[in-house]
């Protein structure tokens, strides 16, 4: 057994950790004949970690303390736990799909060349459900033909043809990562965040067990105060049309939070693209490739947009599963089950909601969250969406103007 190596460090399940500590030991013996392969797909529902232990894996591969593979300490396994190793290329997308282009720039390409410092070109491909078909076909070639230095890791929710091109799932190994549960993620936060046990647990539990979020959950005062404002809108239906200015408020900040996230990145993108077409330089050469380049700097700002967007509309999604969360406590109060509340420190609220309102009205209560969210999904605009809603709640509540 390995007791404190960097998969154990960064919370992987031990129940795929023993796999892929031998797959990394294979692969340093120049085995790579079953243990290690070098097409990869972790699988785990969002906020299972799944990205993590690709992370893990990556460092485990490019280890290079001569006693433990994957020992999590030394320069090349803190490197890419800090995502700055030269070798090991971790992209995020966050547009709903991924083009043919982005992928042969940020994918195929980066993973054709050799390694520079390490062992290996390690490529991790996160949301690998949103490749367009194209995408999924261009890469199926580097996965079916890898060169000799490189591993490829895709992390995507399943591995249901709906998510991943089946030919892509057959010619990857297939590691299943499980979701955590409550008390896993709560352990995990208390060792990386030294919160106590009962902040943890509180985050873990009101973020249904998602990784990521109960992180930030537990770090950002302006997610806290988010939450808080949230969950309280179930106390303003009951106060005249003070829900319906809240839900003005709510939407203007986690648009707020959901842009200010991004726009240091975006910037950061578009300062990149005008150096690598020389813009900023002089001289007649530059003149002209300027002309020709505007096109594509807008192209990126469009890009830009489209995150932006997303990015919103997911912020306001995961707020109305937080409120419909609520509504389901005050439900399990109403029928006395011994289920675990999903928001604990609002007890007081679901307790009142409990007494107030009949089990068929929070029923009503949460089917209007739920309309909400579908029609979030439909890019209807969030102030009209959630005003729609409140109204909604109002009268499953029974509260006449
Ligand atoms: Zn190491």
């Amino acid at each position: 057994m390995t007791s404190n190596d960097v998969f154990t460090q960064m919370g992987v399940s031990e129940l795929i950790a023993p796999q892929l500590r031998n797959a990394a030991r294979a692969a340093r013996a120049g085995d790579t004949g079953s243990a290690m392969t070098h097409a990869w797909l972790f699988s785990g529902p969002p906020g299972s970690g799944r990205s993590v232990a690709a992370v893990a894996f990556a460092a485990a591969l490019e280890c290079s303390n001569p006693e433990v593979v994957g020992c999590g300490q030394c320069e090349q396994c803190r490197a890419v736990r800090n995502g700055t190793h030269g070798d090991v290329v971790h992209i995020v997308p966050q547009e709903l799909s991924i083009a043919v282009a982005t992928m042969r720039r940020d994918v195929i390409e980066p993973a054709a060349t050799r390694p520079t410092v390490a062992s290996w070109r390690v490529v991790i491909l996160d949301n690998a459900d949103r490749l367009t078909d194209g995408a999924a076909n261009a890469l199926l070639k580097t996965v079916e033909e890898p060169p000799k230095h490189t591993v490829i890791l895709l992390c995507a929710p399943s591995t249901d043809p709906q998510d991943v091109m089946p030919t892509l799932v057959s010619r990857s190994r297939h590691v299943y990562v499980p979701q955590p549960n409550t008390k896993e993620v709560a352990r995990l936060l208390m060792q990386s965040d030294d919160v106590s046990e009962e902040i943890a647990t509180l985050a873990a539990a009101s973020t249904s067990n998602h990784v990521g979020r109960a992180r930030r959950l537990v770090r950002d005062p302006d997610m806290q105060r988010s939450r808080a404002r949230t969950l309280t809108l179930a106390e303003d239906v009951f106060r005249g049309d003070k829900a319906f200015r809240n839900v003005t408020a709510m939407v203007k900040e986690i648009t707020k939070v959901a842009e200010q996230g991004l726009a240091e990145a975006s910037e950061a993108e578009v300062e990149k693209l005008r150096t690598a077409l020389g813009m900023g330089a002089s001289g007649r050469g530059a003149q002209k490739a300027l002309r020709g380049s505007a096109g594509q700097i807008r192209e990126l700002e469009d890009k830009h947009k489209k995150r932006r967007t997303r990015a919103v509309r997911d912020a306001l999604d995961l707020a109305l599963v937080d409120l419909a969360g609520l509504y389901r406590d005050a439900l399990i109060k109403a029928v006395d089950s011994n289920v675990e509340l999903m928001h604990p420190d609002f007890q007081q609220l679901s307790e009142g909601l409990c007494q107030r309102v009949s089990p068929q009205g929070l029923s009503a209560c949460i089917e209007a969250i739920m309309k909400a969210r579908e029609h979030l999904g439909m890019n209807v605009r969030p102030e009209t969406a959630l005003d729609a809603m409140v109204g909604r709640i109002r009268l499953a509540c029974g509260v006449s103007e």
